[in-house]
């Protein structure tokens, strides 16, 4: 007869580790709050990281898909089989060093790891904790996450789970995927007096593109939660010349990823249409930056209740999930390509702003460490229980394949 695995003395020991690491997560915290390194430039963070992964049996594969400050680290349980993994972030931000707090999502991804690894001996499967640089945006590594899914990191991993620091506890907020779209006019310059007749004013074909683009918004979806904004990036050297040449910057932003590609299409449309009317030639650049969150509530729901059981503050996921989208992520990247959950811990109190010194500050109080350590185990637990309980694996996969 085979042994059933007993879950509740799996997640035992994921927080008696926790427990017992905790000095070592705390140390990881205070060392990157010290020492904040911007994005693709997080050496210190990324030694200590691997060097702790190490010490703790994982075989750790360093720099990357040519990031140098990426690292991918893992630990197998008793044979191959599904792979779990938890992501570390730990760039900081200029002036505000970790003002996003991503020195917390470093010690809980490490700690997790490591608590999974004690409890998987007798499991089949992999846990991994996937070290993704450069999250705020900087350098060569930006958005690894996005370099990382588009070359297939993510297609072998059944499921993921991460955390970030916050005002509030929840689990499986959504998040805006966004897109760039750059118009550059090009006309012709004249006399803007003498000869006007001579001239193709790029500027008024900006005016006209950025006016329509407004107007996208009377027909906008309402339940994608669209956000456009954009400049004028250039509109002229001098007021007596006729400009030949200006440039528009959009962001477009939505939860809804094909809403937000139909989007950027029609804002492009806007320049098109005003270059034509104006008579002047057009070139659009449209890019993805990130993608929106795909949400999966299998991985939700089962992250989710093991906050609870910590006796966590968590919102319940229902509601998360309906939250209005605030920010973009390229987590969101990860969640297009295997099912995944993300979650809030709470270490500042409500209306601190994120990118902020006080949020950096908050991250190594005793209360900010205190939900790091919540967190920690939280993720690990998840990680354990997606190994021993193979069929939310499979839930979470059929809900993949269904949204
Ligand atoms: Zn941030
Ligand atoms: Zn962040």
């Amino acid at each position: 007869m085979i042994a059933l695995v007993d879950l509740d003395s799996l997640k035992k020991t994921v927080k008696e580790t926790v427990d017992e690491k905790r000095p070592i997560l705390e140390d990881i915290a205070r060392y990157l709050y010290e020492n904040p390194e911007i994005g693709s430039e997080e050496f210190k963070a990324y030694a200590k990281i691997t060097k702790i992964l190490e010490d703790n049996g994982f075989n750790v594969e360093k720099g990357v898909y040519d990031m140098p400050t990426a690292f991918v680290a893992s630990y197998k349980g008793k044979s191959d089989g599904p792979r779990v993994a938890v992501l570390a972030e730990y760039d900081a931000l200029p002036g505000v060093g970790h003002g996003c707090g991503h020195d917390l999502i470093a010690a809980s991804a490490v700690g997790a790891g490591i608590a999974a690894s004690k409890a998987i001996g007798e499991l089949v499967g992999e846990v991994l904790v996937i070290g993704t640089p450069a999250e705020e945006g900087h350098g060569p590594s930006a958005g690894s996450k996005v370099i990382m899914a588009n070359k297939g990191m993510f297609d072998d991993i059944d499921g993921v789970v991460m955390l970030h620091p916050s005002t509030s506890w929840g689990v499986g907020n959504q998040a805006l995927g966004i897109s760039k779209c750059k118009m550059v006019f090009k006309g012709q310059t004249s006399h803007a007096a003498a000869s006007p007749h001579l001239g193709k004013n790029a500027l008024n074909a900006a005016t006209l593109a950025y006016m329509a683009t407004h107007m996208l918004r009377q027909e906008a979806k309402r339940d994608a939660n669209l956000v456009i904004h954009g400049i004028i990036e250039e509109g002229g050297e001098a007021m007596n010349i006729i400009p030949d040449r200006a440039v528009l910057d959009f962001g477009v932003r939505s939860s809804d990823q094909e809403y937000l590609d139909e989007m950027v299409d029609k804002v492009a449309r806007c320049g098109e249409g005003a270059a034509h009317a104006m008579g002047v030639e057009v070139e659009i650049e449209k890019k993805r930056f990130y993608a929106s969150k795909k949400l999966n509530y299998p991985m939700v729901r089962t992250l989710w209740q093991n906050y609870k059981d910590l006796g966590a503050p968590v919102k319940d996921w229902e509601e998360s999930v309906q939250a209005m989208p605030m920010a973009s992520t390229d987590y969101g990247d990860v969640s297009q390509k295997t099912p995944s959950a993300g979650s809030y811990i709470g270490i500042a109190p409500p209306g601190t702003p994120g990118h902020s010194l006080q949020l950096a500050q908050a991250s190594v109080t005793k209360e900010g460490l205190e939900a790091m350590i919540v967190g920690t185990k939280a993720l690990g637990m998840t990680l354990v229980e997606l190994l021993a309980k193979p069929e939310i694996l499979k839930e979470a996969k059929e809900y993949f394949d269904s949204h």
